[in-house]
């Protein structure tokens, strides 16, 4: 149907039309049509070649704008190039933008897609909702689309494309610099600011006055789930700040952990301490512990048992719920803390009846080598104390070596004393 255009002296102003597989003649409806079918197809997110995606978009855009094709039919890609100046340019929209603005959110609810931000809180939440499972109900307030004018700003709901810009917001303006020589500058568009549009006075939409938003108040339920981790996210899709022309952030709560008093859990297991006496942990014992759910466990030692210091024992199946699987539980450890009588609750008589009982001492030293021995006393201490105290004892002489380092000399300090 149409007519090969002659070949021209200028080289490289075809590979675009090529791009596209348009001849040179093509419309603008042939172009987008063109442009369309080759980038649906090599479309990133379907798996197409980034590259050829990349290089479909960059002659699309240009060859869609007619003072750009203008300048590429009579000068081929590097008049374009050099005249787009630092920084601007061909790679002012990525290809994504073009692609987006062609044919609108549907085909990619992708990241590169202009996109809110997200809105994150963090949720403090106990052990026992972790446990059980827990509903709670915040009340949000956020910006939504005008609901009267449907986000267009206007009453009649006419997208008023500026016709300065042609909606684009940015305005290429050529200039010719010299015989042959022209230059290009992106400069934000003067009649509508940069937003691409206009709203006359009269049309302006009364509820939002243009702006396209309104304010509203949203409760929304946040469901902490069985066996959910400290610091897991839950994300309310698309409940963020709407705005035009804007894919919708997210509203993401963070749960916080609190402290329990008694239960520490680590991943699926739950740890909690318990202190016997003496006489338990010799003779046995039973205790009821308070689960997280209000259950009572009975927990108690086998016949014959000694539970030393420090020592664990496990119960299967009472710890935290897997998170999916709230059916599967980690096991619950009580860990033993042996609480010893204090001193003097032994008289020297009842010594003697439990030397009876408990296993005898090792075998003692004769009086002839204890005669050898120096003697000695002990002392109390507090030994966390003094580790503490050595700590910052050390930290102290390194300080003080850092500062011979990069102060006065020693010998100086030295002299003056
Ligand atoms: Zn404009
Ligand atoms: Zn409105």
């Amino acid at each position: 149907m149409f007519g090969r255009m002659p070949p021209r002296k200028a080289s490289n102003n075809t590979k675009y039309y090529e791009v596209l597989g348009v001849s040179k003649t093509a419309t603008p409806d042939e172009l987008k049509k063109a442009y369309r079918k080759a980038a649906i197809k090599n479309h990133p997110d379907k798996g197409g070649d980034p590259e050829k995606f990349k290089e479909l978009a960059q002659a699309y855009e240009v060859l869609n704008d007619p003072e750009k094709r203008e300048i590429y039919d009579q000068y081929g890609e590097d008049a374009l190039k050099e005249g787009m100046g630092g920084g601007g340019g061909a790679d002012m929209h990525s290809p994504f933008d073009i692609f987006e603005q062609l044919f609108g959110g549907g085909s990619s609810r992708g990241r590169r897609q202009k996109r809110g931000e997200d809105v994150v809180h963090t949720m403090k939440v106990s052990l026992e909702d972790l446990y059980n499972g827990a509903t709670k109900k915040l009340s949000l307030s956020r910006n939504v689309l005008c609901g009267k004018c449907k986000g267009k700003g206007s009453k009649s709901g006419a997208t008023a494309t500026c016709s300065g810009c042609r909606g684009a917001g940015m305005r290429m303006i050529t200039r010719q610099i010299g015989p042959g020589m022209i230059q290009q500058m992106n400069t934000v568009c003067p009649e509508c600011r940069g937003k691409g549009e206009m709203i006359n006075d009269k049309d302006r939409c009364q509820s939002c006055k243009g702006n396209k938003l309104a304010q509203e108040k949203k409760v929304l339920e946040v469901h902490v789930e069985k066996g959910m981790q400290h610091g897991q996210k839950i994300v309310f899709q698309g409940e963020a700040d709407e705005a035009p022309d804007t894919v919708t952030g997210d509203i993401v709560f963070v749960l916080q952990l609190k402290e329990h008093p008694k239960f520490k859990r680590k991943s699926e297991d739950l740890f909690v301490e318990h202190t016997i006496s003496l006489t338990e942990a010799l003779c046995g014992f039973q205790f009821v512990l308070t689960h997280l759910d209000g259950r009572q466990l009975l927990i108690k030692s086998s016949p014959g048992e000694i539970i030393k210091p420090g020592q664990h024992k496990a119960i299967n199946d009472e710890g935290m719920p897997q998170h999916g699987r709230p059916f599967m539980k980690g096991r619950l450890f009580v860990e033993f803390n042996v609480q010893f009588p204090e001193p003097g609750v032994l008289s020297p008589a009842q010594c003697k009846s439990l030397e009876k009982i408990l296993p005898p001492r090792p075998s003692q030293s004769s009086d002839m080598e204890l005669d050898e021995c120096e003697e000695t006393t002990m002392h109390d201490v507090n030994i966390e104390e003094e580790m503490r105290r050595r700590q910052n004892q050390r930290r102290q002489e390194a300080y003080d070596d850092e500062e011979e380092d990069d102060g006065a000399p020693r010998g100086v300090q030295c002299a003056q004393q």
